[in-house]
């Protein structure tokens, strides 16, 4: 790290090349496609202005509550229930990661969520796999590269968990890469859907499971176990099993940190089980308000320094207002991060991302050649 204020940076961070691990298909929707979907199918909505209509989505998700972070979901999800609607929203969605630098994204969304006007489960993934093709045509139009890949996730407080489990596996050659559990974190432990990632774990389907997120280190503890997740979605909460203690150091200059780990933040760092850390978002929620209120005393610092596994997310575009660049350019604000902090968080997400060994290989090529002409 070094001490260069954000403003009198020498680099771009849009431009840099980005890798998306934990991106909702359903939090990046364009306000004015909303309110478009929405005019079609005679949805209310809060506003009809999409600069309103934007901020009134930052303003509800910034209440500190999840539960209220998850109601402005209602709003994009009623909006997302045809063919055409879904495969418009995954198009523009990979259009603004290209947009936003993004090179590889994966991007989760619930199927089930998305039935109530008559698609099937294997309708729904299809017109999302349509949409993400079609918007990778349009960047490669452009001149410009980026893949992206499907995560199907299960709604925790559903029961459908097998069934999308073999939707995923069903489609894993057509465009799902891994599966995911969302929804309410606290009273749904994986150990309830232990069935569905038995079933994923005899096909070698890869797992990352939302956990450490609206609850603590049980519920880490179980999606390693009973989900066998490969990541933690968020999984900032590990940081809550880490001690540190502040002493004057001799020289009078300051205070130094001692830092010591509980044994499941020892299992979690030390075999580098990646989390997905998504700043902006875990301030929004009151994920990690037990740490305090700004992004200073967000853990991810902490989480970093300390050796975790750390990718940077964007978790919800559209509730947060921030890109991935975004949340970079707050982390190299406030944590003073330089382009080789960038780079090792770059490629934290290129080790975790769920491509096989020689396309991964590769991607970490490309991110290093990228950050190196920013240099
Ligand atoms: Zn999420």
């Amino acid at each position: 790290m070094n001490a260069v204020p954000a403003s009198d940076l020498t680099f771009d961070v849009r431009s840099l090349p980005k890798v998306s691990l934990h991106d909702h298909l359903d939090g990046g929707l364009r306000p004015q496609t909303i309110i478009e979907l929405a005019a079609r199918i005679g949805h209310e909505l809060p506003s009809t202005d999409a600069v309103a209509l934007g901020q009134w989505f930052r303003e509800s998700a910034d209440s500190g509550s999840l539960p209220r972070y998850l109601e402005t979901f209602e709003h994009t999800v009623a909006v997302m229930q045809t063919r055409d609607a879904l495969a418009r929203v995954a198009a523009e969605f990979v259009e603004d990661l290209a947009d936003d630098g993004v090179i590889y994204g994966e991007v989760r969304w619930a199927p089930e969520q998305h039935l109530q006007q008559g698609l099937s489960l294997d309708e729904a993934v299809e017109a999302v796999q349509e949409g993400l093709e079609a918007g990778v045509d349009t960047v490669e139009s452009t001149g410009r590269q980026i893949q992206v890949g499907q995560l199907i996730t299960a709604m925790r407080h559903a029961d459908r968990s097998m069934e999308i489990a073999e939707l995923a596996v069903r489609h894993r050659d057509s465009g799902a890469v891994g599966f995911d559990i969302a929804g309410a974190e606290d009273g749904f432990p994986p150990s309830r859907f232990a069935e569905a990632f038995t079933y994923l774990a005899e096909n070698q389907f890869p797992v990352t499971a939302h956990a450490g997120e609206a609850a603590g280190l049980d519920s880490i503890a179980d999606a390693l176990v009973s989900a066998r997740t490969l990541r933690l979605g968020h999984g900032v909460r590990i940081a809550e099993d880490i001690d540190v203690e502040f002493t004057n150091d001799d020289d009078g200059d300051g205070d130094v940190g001692l830092v010591s780990l509980g044994r499941l933040a020892c299992w979690v760092r030390d075999r580098s089980i990646p989390l997905e850390i998504c700043p902006s978002s875990n301030l929004q929620t009151g994920a990690v308000a037990g740490f305090g209120e700004q992004l200073s005393e967000h853990p991810v610092d902490l989480l970093y320094q300390t050796g975790f596994n750390v990718s940077i997310n964007p978790d919800n575009r559209l509730m947060s207002g921030a890109t991935l660049s975004d949340e970079l350019e707050l982390l190299v604000d406030t944590f003073e991060y330089d382009l080789d902090d960038l780079q090792t968080l770059m490629l934290n997400a290129v080790e975790a991302a769920f491509l096989p060994l020689e396309e991964r290989e590769a991607l970490a090529d490309y991110v290093v050649e990228g950050f190196a002409n920013e240099r």
